[in-house]
C-alpha cells in the first residue's frame, strides 16, 4: 500500500489538524504517511496515536530550513528520536526565531502600507508558529492582494522581497549532525525547489553527501516526470535512498493534495529497514 511521507499540519502552516490528516490519508487510499511539519515536532504525538486507533502508519518526521551560504535548503529528518527532551529543546531555539521573524516582516509590510496586526496573523496561524503563507492569506483576506502567490513577490514578502527576513541560520552540516545524533535519517527534500540557486544538481548534491545525506525526496508534487527521472538516476548514483511526498498543506497549498504523490511500498521498506539498523547504533550509544 503506497506512502506519502511529506504532510504539513496546523502546527507549522498547514492547515488540517494533525487528526484530520489521518482521516485524509484513509480516504485516500494510502496506509503509510509521515508528518514533517518545519521546525516543530508539536503534531507528531497526537499523529500518531490517533493513527494506530485508525490503522495508519504514521513515521515521525521533521523538515528543517538549512542554509549553505546564501542557499536555502530543506532537509527532512525521519525516524527522529522527537521525544527527547535535549533535542525538543534544540528545536525549540528554531521556533522562538520564527516567531520574532514573523513579528519583523509584519513591522516591514505596515511600513510599505499594509496594515496587518501580528494578532491577526496569528488568527490564521492558530499557533505562533507563522510561516508566510499564513501572511499570505492574511493578505489575502484583508483585500492587498488577489491571490496567495500574489504576497509572494519583490514588493512583499517574495524570496529577497522588501518585507522578506531570512530564517535562523541554522547550517546544513549541524543540521544532518543534529539528526544522526537523534537517531535520524536525513533526506534532501524538493531538490529541484531551493531558494537561492536554480536547483541542486549532482555536485552539489554529493558535497551533502559528505555531510552525511542519507537520501533525496526524488518524487515530490512539484517535480515533473523528467526532473524525478534525473533525480532518481542521481540517487542510484550516489547510493542514496529514494523519498517523495505531496508536500500537502491543506488549503495553504492550493492545487496540490494528500496522496498526489504514492511512494510505492519497495521505497518505503528500504526506507525502513535502513533506519532500523541505525536505530540500533543509536539505542546502542545511548
Ligand atoms: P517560510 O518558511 O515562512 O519562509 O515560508 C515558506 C513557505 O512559503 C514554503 O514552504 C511554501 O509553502 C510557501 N511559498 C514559498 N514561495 C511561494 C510562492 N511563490 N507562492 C506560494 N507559496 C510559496
Ligand atoms: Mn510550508
Ligand atoms: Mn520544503
Ligand atoms: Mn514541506
Amino acid at each position: 500500500m503506497p506512502a506519502d511521507l511529506h504532510l504539513h499540519s496546523i502546527y507549522s502552516d498547514g492547515s488540517c489538524t494533525p487528526t484530520e490528516l489521518v482521516e485524509l490519508a484513509r480516504e485516500r487510499g494510502l496506509d503509510t504517511v509521515a508528518l514533517a511539519d518545519h521546525d516543530t515536532v508539536a503534531g507528531l504525538d497526537e499523529m500518531i496515536l490517533v493513527g494506530k486507533e485508525r490503522g495508519i502508519q504514521v513515521i515521525p518526521a521533521i523538515e528543517f530550513s538549512t542554509y549553505e551560504g546564501d542557499v536555502e535548503l530543506h532537509i527532512l529528518a525521519y525516524y527522529i528520536d522527537y521525544r527527547n527532551p535535549s533535542f525538543q529543546e534544540e528545536i525549540r531555539k528554531l521556533y522562538e526565531k520564527r516567531k520574532e521573524r514573523a513579528a519583523a516582516m509584519i513591522a516591514r509590510l505596515n511600513e510599505l502600507g499594509i496594515g496587518l496586526s501580528y494578532q491577526q496573523v496569528r488568527k490564521i496561524a492558530g499557533t505562533d508558529y507563522i510561516g508566510r503563507p499564513h501572511i499570505a492569506r492574511a493578505m489575502v483576506e484583508a483585500g492587498y492582494v488577489r491571490e496567495m502567490k500574489d504576497a509572494f513577490s519583490q514588493e512583499y514578502i517574495g524570496n529577497g522581497g522588501r518585507a522578506y527576513l531570512p530564517k535562523y541560520r541554522l547550517v546544513t552540516e549541524e543540521a544532518i549532525n543534529l539528526i544522526h545524533n537523534y537517531g535520524g535519517i536525513a533526506i534532501l527534500a524538493h531538490p529541484f525547489h531551493v531558494n537561492g540557486r536554480d536547483y541542486m544538481d549532482k555536485r552539489a548534491i554529493e558535497a551533502l553527501v559528505h555531510y552525511g545525506l542519507d537520501g533525496l525526496e526524488v518524487y515530490h508534487s512539484k517535480h515533473s516526470r523528467d526532473i524525478t527521472a534525473y533525480y532518481l538516476t542521481i540517487a542510484r548514483e550516489l547510493g542514496l535512498l529514494v523519498s517523495g511526498g505531496s508536500d500537502f498543506h491543506g488549503e495553504n497549498s492550493p492545487g496540490v493534495e494528500m496522496g498526489d504523490i504514492k511512494l510505492v511500498d519497495w521505497y518505503v521498506r528500504r526506507i525502513q529497514e535502513y533506519c532500523r539498523k541505525k536505530q540500533l547504533s543509536y539505542k546502542a550509544r545511548r
